[in-house]
């Protein structure tokens, strides 16, 4: 952008500078004309008149040297400009592509989401409903995980080993009775590794 204003600002200014050298061109010109067609006599009004033309070539030559720094300025602006909008191109691809696999990655965590929600919903139906309600509760209490597995006589959510009169009550207890970290109060899943 700030490329672009100087372009244009370089481009208003050149357009001046030539209007500038127009005007002293043509004054010039008509004192020429004023000089060559013979009607001035004096020869105190010739010699203004041709001071005059020899100042105005000056001021011509002058304002000539503005319209070529102008142009040159311009057209350094205007290869900043270019360069830059390259760059931009550049960059944009590559938010575009970044987008596409941002899509692309948001779709397919989206259809995981549906099909885990379709698989628990099946699991969750063969689960007794007290045994649902009281596992829902400890996995809003305990960071989303309301059952964790003994393993090596260690609760896997809370990583605490159990004590031995826990674990021989768990040992005792029938394999359908839902039993507890007595820590962390989740629900303790067993299994042959849980070193009972
Ligand atoms: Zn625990």
């Amino acid at each position: 952008m700030a490329a672009q204003t100087e372009e244009s600002d370089c481009a208003r200014e050149q357009t001046k500078a030539e209007q500038d050298v127009d005007q002293v061109r043509q004054r010039a010109a008509r004192d020429q004309q004023r000089l060559d067609s013979g009607a001035i006599t004096s020869p105190k009004d010739l010699e203004n008149l041709q001071h005059e033309i020899a100042s105005l070539a000056k001021r011509q030559g002058d304002l000539e040297d503005i319209v070529l720094e102008v142009m040159e300025r311009r057209e350094s602006a205007q290869e900043r400009v270019a360069e830059l909008t390259e760059r931009v191109g550049a960059v944009q691809g590559k938010v575009d592509d970044a987008t596409a696999r941002r899509d692309a990655a948001f779709e397919e965590i989206d259809g995981e989401v549906a099909s885990v929600t379709k698989e628990r919903e099946v699991i969750a139906a063969a689960v007794p409903a007290d045994l649902l309600k009281l596992y829902d509760k400890l996995r809003q209490q305990q960071g989303g995980v309301g059952a964790a597995r003994l393993y090596q006589r260690t609760c896997q959510g809370c990583r605490q080993e159990l004590a031995i009169t826990e674990l021989s009550e768990i040992r005792a207890a029938a394999p359908n009775t839902v039993v507890r970290c007595e820590n962390c109060r989740r629900i303790l899943v067993r299994t042959a590794e849980s070193g009972l």
